[in-house]
């Protein structure tokens, strides 16, 4: 569909990246359930091989049900390229893995998904790789903290658990400054509500598993190109603008181009981290992204609902969403997600953490889950779950403070949805 970008979104969900089967006239896009794909002769196995020709060798690298999800998000992203991956962390890894190397560190928003903060400031230690938490807000703090071993900056658009959007295009134009580029998770937000790469990003990155799929379903991650970034603009990322010895020696920016991140990610990063996202995983993915755009509408319309109630509520200390006038975020979804600021946000409550865990004990309508951007809605006291592993500090930087729960609302009928919170929050606070 990449020679028709005048299409509009709700067209793209359902049709970018798919046609019908070539070999059965199949409408909906085939489960490829195998593992490998024949050959048509020797030269073209050797063809595919050289990335001379592109096709499907093994599911590992590529797959016909994975490639069609991977070319519709990219569609709606407005990429050039995309790479599917086991799980939202996975396509973290993967959005790295070109750009790093021992000794080399990332600029990371102190307001990440609790597994994310965790990912950065422990386990890619293991790599020898390091990330520096910096407020986003403060851009001179993002500018300092910026020195020659930088290979990435990263934020959310929409930052979980809620209630913060970020200045993509002032930490672009940072970014873009120093030469590195900039990968924002674009989880919470989807490509409905918010198109990071117009506002300057490098690559996206997606927990598909969460509003994409929308059901709760599968795990799954993508990363998205914008196809734009100059890898030989410096000497800093010879994954990609020097011959790549993990290859056969080919030089990944000057043979593929704008595809280059795309085909390494393929051709090294999947065939040797192997975090693969499987044909069947990719078809209930392809299933939810169908509907996004209706539900993102109704996610939001209830997410204002709810919040609105919340906030004049007695027993409620505030509440930060950035669709309430009252969020000192809420001029900033004018500019990067006009058509709402998502479906996630926390509460405080005056009750204070006894109060928060009471509520989540107390709800009947709502899932007590570690999850988010279901069609159902769910609740969760971060402080003693996903945010758990970090210090006071960084939960309280997180937004994920001991009086807070984090809500993220589902397309359910809204008033049921008040009435839920209603009766648990009497409870929470009798
Ligand atoms: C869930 C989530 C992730 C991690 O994704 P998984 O699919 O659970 O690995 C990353 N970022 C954000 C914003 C998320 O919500």
């Amino acid at each position: 569909m990449s020679d028709t970008p005048a299409l509009g979104f709700d067209t793209l969900q359902i049709h970018a990246g798919a046609s019908p089967d070539p070999a059965t006239g199949a409408r909906q896009t085939p489960i490829y359930q195998s593992t490998a794909f024949v050959f048509r002769d020797a030269d073209h196995a050797a063809a595919l091989f050289n990335l001379q020709e592109v096709g499907f060798i093994y599911s590992r690298l590529t797959n016909p049900t994975v490639a069609a999800l991977a070319d519709r998000i990219t569609a709606l992203e407005g990429g050039a390229g995309g790479i599917c991956c086991s799980s939202g962390h996975a396509a973290q890894i993967m959005a790295l893995f070109p750009l790093m190397g021992p000794g080399k560190n990332i600029i990371a928003s102190t307001r990440l998904y609790g597994g994310t903060v965790t990912q950065f400031s422990q386990t890619i230690k293991r790599f020898g790789w390091s990330a520096k938490f910096v407020d986003f807000d403060d851009l001179d703090a993002v500018k300092a903290a910026i020195d020659d071993d930088t290979r990435a900056v990263f934020c959310e658009s929409i930052a979980n658990p809620g209630g913060y959007i970020t200045d993509m295009r002032a930490i672009a134009d940072i970014s873009d400054a120093a030469g590195v580029p900039l990968i924002v998770d674009n989880t919470s937000a989807s490509p409905y509500l918010c198109r990071p790469i117009e506002h300057g990003a490098t690559l996206v990155v997606h927990s598909t598993t969460k509003y994409l799929t929308g059901n709760g379903t599968v795990t799954g991650g993508c990363v998205v190109d914008s196809g734009k970034f100059d890898w030989s603009a410096s000497d800093k990322f010879p994954s990609l603008s020097a011959p790549e010895p993990a290859y056969h020696g080919l030089t990944f920016h000057e043979a593929l181009g704008p595809m280059a991140f795309t085909f390494h990610s393929i051709a090294v990063g999947l065939r040797d981290l192997g975090m693969t996202m499987n044909p069947q995983g990719a078809h209930y993915t392809l299933m939810g992204i169908e509907t996004l755009s209706l539900r993102m509408a109704r996610h939001v319309e209830n997410a204002v609902k709810v919040a609105e109630w919340l906030e004049n509520d007695d027993r409620v200390d505030y509440v930060t969403y950035a669709g309430l006038p009252s969020s000192p975020y809420h001029g900033r979804m004018a500019q990067y997600c006009p058509k709402g600021a998502g479906a996630l946000f926390t509460v405080a409550l005056k009750g204070g953490y006894d109060s928060c865990v009471k509520l989540v004990d107390n709800v009947n309508l709502f899932s007590h889950v570690a999850n988010l951007g279901d069609a159902r809605s769910l609740i969760i006291h971060s402080a003693s779950t996903t945010h758990r592993q970090l210090t006071p500090e960084q939960q309280e930087a997180a937004g994920a403070s001991p009086n807070v729960v984090r809500l993220s609302i589902g397309i359910e009928d809204a008033n049921d949805l008040i009435a839920d919170l209603d009766q648990a929050l009497a409870a929470a606070t009798a």
